[in-house]
């Protein structure tokens, strides 16, 4: 293991594939595995996780807009990209790139067919995306007619998909709720691959769906937080390693007496002696404010140091009064020990958002 001299996130590639082998442990053999790689590929690094996944032969990638798979083919990203959530403004770069848009509704549809046709497109790749119940993004039900009559009229593009998106499928609370969905999602398959003609993949299931709801698997998965290490419960997090470490280091040791106050707008103030550390990691790189006055922690010798004070823009201070530790010391934010779930819980968040946080000024790291 590397020892932190700076804020750096280092990346277990090996984590990465034992991930990615214990969801497809889940999926049957001939259903395809698209990897999810928004976002910076959750704020790891996109470029690098996905030729990796591309060599571990995933079938697919998605990424949320046009652009973020424009850097996939950029890094030398072969396979099919299917862009979430195309606008209109980018059709060009994406045609240019080979992504393949997913098409939410009317006014995209025929934007895209209008384009197409004055690009001469034949059969160009579309997915269909269907709301059956998050209420996001999607056509209707009763769309269906509609899409099919559309699509009759162009030979410019050909319907490789059809999906949709589970609204809770890490909580078995909702489990009615999911099956209802699963259900509306199948009879909505069903209607418009009668008027196709021919039928494209199916796919509905994220990380949880996965998990949960075997019976939804169809033609392919889209995984993006398993891949990166967490499972939305506590049980399923006991099969995945967090990909990404965020270390820092101790820049300064101070001693701090009863009466005297850390940090901007004095929002510390001791009761007593009080030995902090501040450390080289602040909101710019991702910690948010709602970390400090105590909230969250790091871990320095393997002991929880709390975030006092308000959260600076390139620092935090945290309480090392009870840990022997030293100006130089390597310090973790998160990682497979305490992880970005357990941090972000302190916060009232998820590791979504904190994995996707951590910003580009920190250098990333990878270990193969
Ligand atoms: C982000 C996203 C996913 C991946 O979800 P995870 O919970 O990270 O596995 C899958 N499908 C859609 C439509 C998404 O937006």
């Amino acid at each position: 293991m590397h020892k932190a001299q700076e804020t750096v996130l280092e990346i277990d590639l090996k984590a990465l594939k034992h991930n990615l082998t214990h969801l497809k442990s889940k999926i049957q053999p001939a259903t395809k595995f698209m990897a999810v790689v928004k976002a910076f590929a959750y704020g790891s690094d996109p470029c690098k996780i996905a030729n990796y996944l591309q060599k571990q032969n995933v079938d697919y990638f998605a990424v949320a807009y046009i652009n973020e798979g424009i850097a996939l083919r950029q890094a030398g990203i072969t396979q099919p990209i299917l862009v979430l959530h195309p606008q209109t403004v980018n059709f060009k770069s994406l045609i240019e790139n080979r992504l393949e848009p997913a098409i939410y509704n009317a006014k995209i549809l025929n934007e895209f067919i209008q384009f197409a046709s004055a690009e001469k497109l034949i059969e160009y790749p579309i997915h269909i995306k269907f709301n059956t119940g998050l209420n996001r993004l999607g056509f209707f039900e009763n769309d269906v007619n509609y899409i099919s009559e559309t699509l009759k009229t162009t030979q410019t593009t050909k319907v490789i998909s059809i999906f949709s998106h589970l609204a809770a499928s890490e909580d078995l609370n909702e489990k009615t709720f999911s099956l209802n969905q699963i259900k509306s999602f199948k009879g909505i398959a069903i209607a418009l691959i009668e008027r196709l003609g021919y039928k494209p993949m199916l796919h509905m299931c994220n990380t949880s769906g996965i998990l949960n709801y075997p019976e939804a698997h169809f033609d392919m998965v889209r995984s993006g937080i398993g891949l990166y290490g967490f499972g939305n419960s506590e049980k399923e997090n006991l099969f995945l390693k967090p990909i990404g470490t965020l270390k820092t280091v101790i820049s300064q040791i101070h001693h701090i007496e009863k009466g005297e106050s850390v940090g901007y707008n004095r929002a510390f103030k001791s009761n007593g002696f009080l030995k902090t550390a501040t450390l080289p990691i602040g909101h710019a790189d991702g910690i948010g404010r709602q970390y400090g006055h105590g909230k969250g922690f790091v871990t320095i010798q393997g002991q929880k140091a709390p975030i006092i004070g308000n959260v600076c823009m390139d620092m935090i201070m945290v309480d090392v009064t009870n840990i022997d530790c030293n100006e130089g010391d390597e310090v973790i934010v998160f990682g497979q020990t305490t992880t970005a779930e357990d941090l972000a819980l302190t916060a009232n968040t998820i590791s979504y958002e904190l994995i996707t946080s951590i910003s580009q000024r920190v250098r990333r790291i990878f270990i193969e």
